[in-house]
């Protein structure tokens, strides 16, 4: 239980990735300001928050089951928390999808859109009358980088970031009367299981209903660049965990976060161009037509990036 003082988070999708080492930092938090309540679809996947963890499960952190596609499941995690306490909710539970969207079941866009979308209202929904009440709480989303800027064959995805970025933009401002805020965490690239998860097996696939033009694009032009592009931007998850715990740190948090710095002026191109012409056009031209140039690019990135390149840079003083 939480000791006077210490601040409630609830995080979702603790098994892994990054909810996983949100919860880790917090829970390890030098002066124990968080008690971090952990939630995961399935308690068997524990073991490795566990380890992580180590000492300070079950002083600043318990785990409860939670999936955020259920009602029921929503209820009940937060109904076991004492007087439903939860000062800080970080909606980090999420799936990937990639793929030409013409060999997409409508199963599977239902399925994306009910973790990404529906299962972030649902937990809104279900913490702000505690927080109204209280005049007080932070509500913080693990968006992306794709919820401002669509990617070519991540059309599903991008489409469900969209939404949650449209819905919490809307809320956020009717919060504020409350005292709640609402930050976006916005990761480009992030080495987790998610992008083991979207690409296993994507050669094998089959592509029912898909010509073999678009194919030939998905899987020799889009993926090997796709590849690069994580290579060279990725970030790691423990990285997203700081950049959270900063924002949540701050007096007043700020409503948007791109964790990646390389990515702004993507966004920025975007908004330059009232009429997305010039954001379409480069990106289409950058994949299609200077495949070289963009390899080049990220070959020329992935030195200046490097570690030991940054140690010659920058010297301490
Ligand atoms: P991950 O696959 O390691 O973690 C996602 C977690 O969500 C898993 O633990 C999974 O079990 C959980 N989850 C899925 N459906 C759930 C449900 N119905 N209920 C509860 N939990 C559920 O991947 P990650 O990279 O750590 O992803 C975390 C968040 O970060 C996601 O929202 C993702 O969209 C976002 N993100 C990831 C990247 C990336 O490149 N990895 C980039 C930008 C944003």
């Amino acid at each position: 239980m939480a000791a006077p003082g210490q601040k409630v988070v609830l995080i979702t999708g603790c098994s892994s990735g990054i909810g996983l080492w949100i919860a880790t930092l917090l829970a390890k938090d030098e002066q124990q300001r968080y008690y971090v309540i952990a939630t995961m679809r399935n308690l068997q996947k524990k073991e490795r928050l566990l380890e992580a963890v180590g000492e300070a499960y079950g002083k600043t952190l318990s785990l409860f089951t939670l999936d955020v596609c259920s009602d029921e499941s929503v209820s009940e995690c937060i109904s076991s928390i004492k007087d439903r306490h939860i000062d800080i909710l970080i909606n980090n539970a999420g799936v990937g999808l990639v793929s030409p969207v013409e060999c997409v079941s409508m199963e599977e866009v239902r399925s994306v859109f009910e973790t990404n979308v529906f299962g972030v209202i649902r937990m809104i929904k279900a913490v702000i009358p505690d927080m109204k009440k209280r005049r007080a709480g932070h509500i913080i989303v693990i968006s992306s980088t794709m919820g401002l800027q669509g990617v070519v064959f991540n059309d599903v995805y991008a489409a469900s970031k969209f939404a949650v970025e449209g819905f919490c933009e809307s809320l956020a401002v009717q919060l504020l009367k409350f005292n709640i805020n609402v930050s976006m965490i916005e990761p480009g690239p992030v080495h987790t299981e998610f992008e083991l998860k979207m690409t296993e097996g994507i050669y094998q696939k089959d592509y029912p209903g898909c010509d073999a033009e678009t194919l030939h694009y998905f899987k020799n032009v889009y993926l090997p660049a796709s590849v690069d592009v994580f290579q060279t931007l990725g970030q790691s998850p423990q990285q997203i965990a700081m950049s959270t715990k900063q924002v949540m740190e701050t007096r007043r948090p700020r409503f948007r976060t791109l964790t990646n710095p390389l990515y702004t002026p993507l966004v920025a191109l975007k908004m330059a161009d009232e009429s997305g012409d010039l954001s379409v056009r480069s990106l289409h031209h950058l994949l299609f037509n200077l495949g070289g140039v963009m390899k080049l690019s990220m070959n020329t990135l992935k030195c200046l990036t490097c570690v030991c390149v940054r140690s010659r840079t920058v010297q301490p003083d």
